[in-house]
Parts: structure tokens; C-alpha cells; sequence
């Protein structure tokens, strides 16, 4: 099937061109007829699966049959994501898909000034991409109109709702005008994402595209099994040895990450850190710098690393396993995307055989282990509990860190239990 079958125009379809994608992602064979025949829809689909296309094509192909005023520009379609980052993103690919379209965009996050979105927004634009947070400073300070607004696309809902940003979204759905088109992605289903569902969909269809991060079959997985004071010259020597020009660490904490970002360009390897302490600036920069190659490895908490997308990321390190096993998931979904094929290695100390249980019991799989020569764990070294703070010996505090607002999951117990993960398995 290609692209010119699903009922997008001549500048849409030159615009794909211009992306050099052959034909359509399962997501996007299914949702644009769907979009396109004016029907809301609830989809299950995560990052990875090209689902952005899947709602920014038909989008921008219904914005253009309508016929196009030449002067006025009002905001026609609104698209909410929960992080800036993934705002950014939405908003680089409805500029991508329609650079040979008439539309103006404006993408509204916090953390940056709000001025320079406030001429923005002044001199008209016809799709908002934004973050719940500053939408509704927007609309409190009466600098967007929102009274033309046909299209609303929730992404990521699942991780809104995570993030607590229900009652924003309440307020936002209260002043939109009752006919529009809805569509709303997430990639889990829960008793909430079923309540918004309800008020905000009418009959919708749904569309459910299969998970590939939890078969990850694009991803090819390994743990290296390694002392947690050796993980840093283990991660030099994989950077070195594979010649690795671009890979996304993870570390559990901001503290960790920042650590080891130190320690990277000690060893004269060009790395950036970007956590929740960073400027949104900063983070911007970090991100441009590592996708254009300026950079060798991006270290990222997880909360920071949501919603990144970087085309043909080959490698991805989890430095520290997370402590909730579906982060995981999220963190190997960065590689292996659209079709290529990725690389997720874990560096996993004898104090995270817990971790990787709940990882591999999620997964419902086994994760193949290489004990690397020179790098073989020290027997004599026994587990301790894990400081939620930054590992081992850590003082870093991670008062925001996302464990605290779910429940306890399985945290690593004293010392002396034997531990069913890795040991023994040479
Ligand atoms: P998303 O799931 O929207 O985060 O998209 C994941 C990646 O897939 C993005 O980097 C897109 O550029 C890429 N992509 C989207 N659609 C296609 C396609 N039809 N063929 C190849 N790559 C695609």
C-alpha cells in the first residue's frame, strides 16, 4: 500500500516524498481514512509507531478542503501533548508535513518566555500544538482564541493523565466550541483514559496498533552484567570499542546523570545531560546538539527523555535499570524505530537483579546476558539496597522522582536473599 492511496493531496504527498518514507506504517493505514472521514477516533499506539503522521497528514489534508482564508489566520486545530518536548516534536512535524501548505504553527510550552509566543499568536496561526500548563495561562491572559477550533488531538493522553493534568484539560475541553472532531492517542487503556474517552469522544473508532516495544522485536537486548564502580569505564570501552557515534544513557536520577556526564567528557567523550533541573533551553540545545551529531551521548533521566525522538538512534544504554519496570520499556522504545533496527544494552550491578526480574517478568522475557571479559562482576561483592537517591553510596536527592507517586514496586530487599536474575548463568 502507498501513501497515494489514502486520499491526501498533492502537497502532502510531496511533502512525504520530501521524507523519503516508501509507504505507510500499520498506525497510519488505519487511522488516516478513518480521520479523513471526519470520525473521532481512540488509538492505542505508541512512540515509534509513526503515529505522529498518523494524525498530522489528515489533519493538515482536512484544514486544507476546507477552503483557506488568505489573510486570517485562527487557530483551527489544537493539539495538546503532555511534555514540551513532545511539543516540540509535533510541532517540527506539522512544519515538516506541511512546509507546502499556506498553515501557520505555534508550539506553546512553559519554562521559556511567554513573548515571544505572544506575538506569535497576535499575528494569527492555525494550528497550537501545546502543553496544558501554558495553554491556560494563554487563555487566562486572553492572548488565544480558541473559539474556531474544529480539530483537538490529545497525544500521549495516558501520560497526561499520569502527570495529573485532568483538571487542566477539563478546563480547556470547557471553552472549545461543541462541534469538533476529537482524537485522542495513548498507549496504555485505563479507567481513566476510558472516562475521558467517554466525555470527550463521540462514538469513536478505535484503533489499536500492536505494542512493538513490549515484543520489541526491532530492538535487539542485552545486559552486561558488571560492578556498579566499574559501569563507567564499562560504558567508555562499549562507546570506544563500537565506535558509537550517537547513544541516549539512561541514569535513574538527575544526580546520576549529571555525575556521569562529568565523568563521559573526562574520558574525552562529548556528552550532554538533560534532567528536570535543566533550563528548557538547555534541554533544547542538548537534544539539537545530539541529533546533529555535535554530540556523542545524551544522558537522561527518564522524565526528561519522554517524548524524544530521534530518527535512527542506534544505541541506547540503561547505565541504571528504572525502578519501574515499564520505564523500561519506554526507555528501549527510543531505538529500533519505523522499521530500523536498534540496540538497547543494560549495565546491570548485582544491587539491580531485582530490577531486572520485574523488567524481564514484564516483558515476558528473558534479557540474553554477556559477561564481558575483564568486566566480570566481583563475587565477593553482595547487594545492597538501592538509595533512591542516586544508587550506591549516592547523596544526589531525587525529591520529585516519579516512584513516590506510585505504588511501591518490589524495591530491592536486604542483602543476604539470593537473587534469581543473573548469578550462576555463565
Ligand atoms: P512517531 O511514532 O510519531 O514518534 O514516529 C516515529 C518515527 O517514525 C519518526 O521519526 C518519523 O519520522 C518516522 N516515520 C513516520 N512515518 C513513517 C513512515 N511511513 N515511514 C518511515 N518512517 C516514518
Amino acid at each position: 500500500m502507498s501513501f497515494n492511496s489514502l486520499g491526501l493531496s498533492a502537497p502532502i504527498l510531496k511533502a512525504i516524498k520530501d521524507q523519503g518514507y516508501d509507504e505507510p506504517t500499520p498506525i497510519q493505514k488505519e487511522a488516516i481514512p478513518v480521520i479523513l472521514s471526519k470520525r473521532d477516533i481512540l488509538a492505542g499506539a505508541q512512540t515509534g509507531t509513526g503515529k505522529t503522521a498518523g494524525f498530522t497528514l489528515p489533519l493538515l489534508e482536512l484544514l486544507s478542503r476546507a477552503k483557506p482564508s488568505k489573510t486570517k489566520h485562527s487557530v483551527r486545530a489544537l493539539i495538546l501533548t503532555p511534555t514540551r518536548e513532545l511539543a516540540a516534536q509535533v510541532g517540527e512535524s506539522v512544519e515538516l508535513y506541511g512546509k507546502h501548505l499556506p498553515f501557520k504553527s505555534a508550539i506553546i510550552f512553559g519554562g521559556v518566555k511567554i513573548n515571544p509566543q505572544l506575538v506569535q499568536l497576535r499575528k494569527g496561526v492555525d494550528i497550537v500544538i501545546a502543553t496544558p500548563g501554558r495553554l491556560l495561562d494563554h487563555i487566562s491572559q486572553k492572548s488565544i482564541d480558541l473559539k474556531s477550533v474544529e480539530f483537538l488531538i490529545l497525544d500521549e493522553a495516558d501520560r497526561m493523565l499520569d502527570m495529573g493534568f485532568i483538571n487542566d484539560i477539563k478546563k480547556i475541553l470547557a471553552i472549545l466550541p461543541s462541534q469538533r472532531q476529537n482524537l485522542l492517542f495513548s498507549a496504555t487503556y485505563s479507567d481513566e483514559i476510558k472516562k475521558l474517552s467517554d466525555r470527550l469522544l463521540n462514538s469513536p473508532v478505535l484503533i489499536e496498533v500492536a505494542r512493538r516495544n513490549t515484543a520489541a522485536e526491532s530492538v535487539k537486548q542485552t545486559v552486561y552484567p558488571v560492578d556498579s564502580v566499574r559501569k563507567r569505564e564499562l560504558l567508555t570501552h562499549l562507546i570506544n570499542e563500537g565506535k558509537w557515534k550517537q547513544v541516549l544513557v539512561f541514569t535513574r536520577t538527575k544526580h546520576g546523570a549529571n555525575r556521569l556526564f562529568g565523568q563521559l567528557e573526562k574520558d574525552g567523550i562529548t556528552a550532554a545531560a538533560i534532567h528536570g533541573n535543566k533550563s528548557q533551553n538547555a534541554r533544547t540545545k542538548a537534544l539539537a546538539d545530539f541529533k546533529n551529531g555535535e554530540i556523542r551521548v545524551l544522558v537522561a533521566t527518564d522524565i526528561a527523555a519522554r517524548g524524544i525522538d530521534i530518527d535512527q538512534l542506534p544505541h541506547v544504554v540503561n547505565y541504571e535499570l528504572p525502578n519501574v519496570p515499564e520505564d523500561y520499556v519506554h526507555r528501549i522504545g527510543r531505538t529500533g524505530r519505523a522499521g530500523n533496527v536498534g540496540e538497547a544494552i543494560s549495565l546491570v550491578c548485582i544491587d539491580e537483579h531485582e530490577y531486572l526480574a520485574n523488567i524481564e517478568k514484564l516483558i515476558k522475557n528473558d534479557i540474553p546476558k554477556i559477561w564481558l571479559k575483564g568486566f566480570k562482576p566481583d563475587p565477593s561483592i553482595k547487594a545492597e539496597p538501592i538509595n533512591q537517591g542516586g544508587g550506591r553510596g549516592a547523596k544526589g536527592s531525587n525529591s520529585r522522582s516519579r516512584a513516590q507517586n506510585r505504588p511501591a514496586t518490589n524495591a530491592p530487599k536486604k542483602s543476604s536473599r539470593s537473587h534469581s536474575g543473573t548469578r550462576g548463568n555463565k
